[in-house]
């Protein structure tokens, strides 16, 4: 049997967090998509509905464009941290990470691109920390990756995302849907 050089057995899914208050919000979210089906090792993506959201915290006066990827990829998770990186500063985002910290929405940006899962993976390094820290916490995160797999079940807190979605407080942050969800093709 002959197997091509990048063949992968299983790939592995990841659900990466999406979102934008700068500029063409919609625009940067789609050519995001659309680097990320360009990747060598990114065999699938599709795109939940995307929300529009209220900033939290100092991110400036305008809303959020947010979404979840799920992806299918053949990579590990550093290499896809690496990809994700470099696809924002392909969309401009300054090289230096805003203060606050992982996931910290502090700052405006053309595009933030965060691994929430990789399958269940529990890992953390100086560069990467998975399942992502806040994720539980956000209300942004939890309704797109809830419209995409609500029995996902979170690996360490033992909660699925609907669990997790459903224990949230009541908030207003989500002001509605801004664009169905996207499929998107291999070119
Ligand atoms: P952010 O401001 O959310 O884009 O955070 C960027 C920084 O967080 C980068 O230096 C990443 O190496 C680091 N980081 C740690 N864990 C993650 C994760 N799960 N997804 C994305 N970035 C992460």
């Amino acid at each position: 049997m002959r197997i091509a050089k990048d063949h992968c057995f299983r790939p592995s899914r990841a659900y990466v967090g999406v979102g934008s208050n700068l500029g063409d919000r919609m625009s940067y979210l789609a050519k995001a998509a659309r680097c990320l089906v360009d990747t060598a090792g990114v065999k699938a993506i599709q795109s939940a509905p995307i929300y529009e959201t209220r900033p939290v915290g100092p991110a400036g006066p305008d809303n959020f464009l947010n979404t979840v990827f799920a992806l299918d990829v053949c990579l590990s998770p550093l290499q896809l941290l690496r990809i994700l990186h470099d696809i924002e500063v392909l969309m401009g985002r300054p090289l230096a990470p805003p203060r606050g910290g992982v996931g910290s929405r502090t700052g405006a940006r053309t595009l933030d691109l965060d691994i929430l899962f990789f399958d269940d993976l529990v890992f953390q390094n100086d560069e990467l920390t998975v399942p992502h820290p806040h994720l539980h916490h956000r209300e942004f995160v939890l309704r797109p990756l809830n419209d995409l797999d609500p029995e996902f079940s979170h690996p360490e807190l033992g909660l699925t995302v609907r669990e997790l979605l459903a224990a949230l407080p009541p908030s207003e942050q989500i002001l509605g849907v801004f664009a169905e969800a996207v499929t998107f093709a291999h070119t």
